[in-house]
């Protein structure tokens, strides 16, 4: 589920429906609530503190600590086998095509159909940070769209989100920003993303619920940021009002959820046609700059494969 990158939370237990077989696949588990049992992973160069438990096999959190490739995600129990897997490793991005790109910042889009084991090691790690998400067992269902930021070594994972193909509601099923880069508003950068893709396949949807607490707030500003901005605009050029359905057709936010912002922004309560009126604290959270998705690079790119 998604989360809020500037808060954190270290409490453990959570509970999980799928673990890892030792073949590697991800099997369905009762639930039950699981104690954290990583301390910590080594991502590439990164030191990582975990949140919570993920279902890694024995063999390798026993060690309390583990290493990860942070290019193909493979993960190893000893420094060795690690060091050893990097001098051989020619990986230097995420599998998939590649359909945006600005600067340093891209995405990558991967099938879960066709990379099982990359998308299963992605799963694996993003539940170290994630306190409700379920791992998926059957990841045939799921895109996974992973952004990077490139240097001249490679891509480095920043986060990413994954989405079911064949959803008619949900535009996003799960997103994480890892912790060395949250607060540089690359969680919103993820889901400005999702919602530029519900607009290339023409199709209003919501993410899966229920959120986490942390989830929502971070969903919460997004909505009330690009409402506002609508509403703004709006009322620049044409004044007057502006229904909810139109917000929705725009925004390509589901109207539930904008009727939901609007009330957070005690934008009084709609039915139907209504008239929004701007205060001057909403006009300046309009003007806040902040990392964006260019919607013609995506376009663009999209086209080409
Ligand atoms: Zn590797």
């Amino acid at each position: 589920m998604p989360f809020d990158e500037s808060l954190v939370t270290s409490e453990p237990s959570t509970h999980v429906e799928c673990s890892q077989s030792e073949s590697g696949a991800l099997e369905k588990k009762p639930i039950k609530a699981r104690v954290k049992n990583l301390e910590a992973i080594w991502f590439g160069e990164h030191y990582l503190q975990t949140w919570y438990f993920s279902p890694y096999p024995q063999e390798y959190t026993e060690a309390r600590v583990i290493y990860i490739c942070e290019f193909c995600l493979y993960h190893f129990a000893s420094e060795k086998q690690f060091e050893r897997h990097c001098k051989k490793c020619t990986i230097r991005h995420p599998p998939g095509n590649e359909i945006y790109r600005d600067g340093d910042v891209s995405f990558f889009e991967i099938d879960g159909a066709r990379q099982v084991t990359y998308c299963q090691n992605l799963s694996l790690l993003s539940k170290l940070f994630l306190d409700q998400k379920s791992l998926y067992y059957d990841l045939i269902p799921f895109m996974f769209y992973v952004m990077c930021r490139s240097d001249t070594y490679g891509f480095h994972t920043i986060g990413y989100f994954s989405k079911e193909k064949n959803s008619i509601e949900h535009n996003l099923s799960c997103i994480l920003t890892l912790p060395h880069f949250q607060r540089q508003g690359y969680g919103r950068l993820l889901i400005e993303m999702s919602y530029e893709l519900a607009k290339i396949e023409n199709k209003i949807g919501t993410p899966e619920k229920p959120f986490s607490d942390l989830g929502l707030l971070s969903y919460q500003k997004y909505w009330q940021e690009t409402i506002i901005e609508i509403l703004h605009r709006y009322h620049q050029f044409h004044g007057g009002e502006i229904t909810i359905e139109e917000i929705s057709e725009k925004t390509y936010i589901d109207q539930r959820d904008v009727l939901y912002t609007l009330h957070t922004l005690g934008i009084g309560s709609y039915q139907g046609q209504t008239t929004i009126r701007l205060t001057d604290a909403m006009i300046d959270m309009s003007k806040n700059k902040k990392r964006r998705i260019d919607s013609i690079a995506v376009n663009k790119v999209l086209a080409v494969f």
